[in-house]
């Protein structure tokens, strides 16, 4: 493989053949082929786009760079992924539900990066939950339990974690086969038969219209199948946050409400329409998502998980448990019918308040975060709180100037649909 020519190929709007592709990618790995050549080859995915074929090799190179975990010999071994969003404990919520369902939830999870947040900060904001763990231990787990999240591992797709350190510095994120094949080759590694996505849609999102996030969705179903896994994706809006809070440990009392069946009605509706999904592609009956969740199994499910995580148990019962700054509420200016809550601003907002990372590796404080009172649709006086702020007096007169624009009120408001439509 001539790198120069395999960078002019793709320049040139050629295809590429698998072995070349393997040959030149894995040779990034090892530190054979330099930075530079491998930067000119992203740019130029970035303009001429990848086949479905290249998607497909890429994925599979990338998910073969690393260690492939293999869940076969557990029951219904589903996971779950998500684009990206604001206020977005939908994992919190689904894990349970499926594992309370009879399948095998045993997945890797990321940490938040700017406005939107991660699973495992989440849940460290539990006293002594930890995301660190072995592969025994984790596998172990997921076959008493039935749920196990872990941080990330290092070990799983390293091809993808050097390229996308590259994309991010050389402007070649926002590609769509890039993006596909970055998510999935994760998933392919983790192990899981059945896979579903929520691929979010609008202003807090990754993806801000409906054609974009449904071109990314079909994409990572093609790889999927590709790849002989069962794979579904499901398209929700992010124009406002999910539920009403956002920020760590704000998001996980609202995980365990909705877990209890008190939970925000869009929460819910999303936690049940993607454990339906996965229980559809295991062959099972997704009536039993909305059974696991009312006869409590689905809570007692979490509390087991986060007893096997080293997670103080009690918090179930005990909500204060959960750390939490002073209380401050945001007041309305003006009267009306709130059309528009932005979730972008929202996010930007807890990341002001220390709830979320600028940076890869920044400290988090998982007590702030902001719980909306009033969502679009929603009718509030002048004086009334819009929302409550949880902050740690850093960061305040920024989160509080982001959340006056975020809300915007008018005579009336449409209620706008939650999923979008099925991929
Ligand atoms: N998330 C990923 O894992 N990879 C991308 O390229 C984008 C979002």
């Amino acid at each position: 493989m001539n790198p120069v020519r395999f960078i002019q190929a793709k320049r040139d709007g050629l295809a590429h053949a698998k072995e070349e592709m393997a040959a030149f990618l894995l040779g990034y790995l090892r530190d054979e082929v330099p930075d530079y050549q491998v930067s000119a080859w992203l740019m130029a995915v970035f303009f001429r786009g990848l086949s479905q074929e290249e998607t497909l090799w890429l994925t599979e190179i990338m998910a073969h760079s690393g260690k492939v975990l293999d869940l076969s010999h557990l029951p219904h071994p589903v996971d779950k992924h998500s684009s990206g969003g604001v206020g977005d404990k939908t994992t919190l919520v689904v894990a349970p539900i499926l594992a309370a369902s009879g399948c095998t939830v045993a997945k890797m999870s990321g940490r938040g990066l700017a406005h939107t947040g991660g699973t495992i900060d989440k849940l460290e904001s539990i006293p002594g939950w930890r995301g660190e763990m072995t592969e025994a231990e984790f596998l172990e787990r997921a076959r008493k339990v039935g749920l196990v999240i872990a941080a990330q591992s290092q070990e799983l797709a390293p091809l993808d974690g050097k390229l996308y350190a590259l994309r991010d510095v050389t402007a070649t994120v926002e590609s769509l086969p890039l993006i596909a094949s970055s998510i999935m080759s994760k998933k392919l590694a983790a192990g899981a038969r059945s896979i579903v996505l929520d691929v979010k849609v609008g202003k807090g999102a990754f993806m801000k219209t409906l054609e974009a996030a449904r071109a990314l969705a079909e994409a990572m179903v093609a790889i999927g199948k590709g790849a002989s896994r069962r794979v579904r994706a499901v398209l929700t809006s992010m124009e406002a946050p999910l539920g009403q809070a956002v920020g760590n440990a704000l998001e996980v009392r609202e995980a365990i409400l909705a877990l209890k069946g008190e939970g925000p009605g869009d929460l819910v509706q999303v936690a049940l329409t993607l454990a339906e999904e996965a229980l559809k592609l295991e062959g099972l009956d997704p009536g039993l998502a909305r059974r696991a969740l009312e006869e409590g199994r689905a809570l007692e499910k979490f509390r087991a998980f986060l007893e096997a995580q080293g997670g103080d148990p009690r918090v179930v019962e005990d909500l204060s448990l959960l750390p939490l700054g002073e209380e401050l509420p945001l007041l309305s200016q003006e009267e009306g019918v709130v059309q528009e809550v932005d979730a972008l601003k929202v996010g930007l907002a807890v990341l002001a308040l220390g709830g979320g990372r600028r940076k890869k590796g920044e400290a988090i404080d998982h007590g702030v975060g902001v719980h909306l009172l009033k969502k679009p649709g929603d009718r509030v006086e002048r004086g009334e709180a819009l929302a409550l702020v949880y902050h740690r007096n850093r960061g305040l007169e920024e989160a509080l100037g982001l959340l006056g624009e975020a809300f915007r009120l008018g005579e009336s408001a449409s209620p706008s649909p939650l999923v979008l439509g099925l991929v």
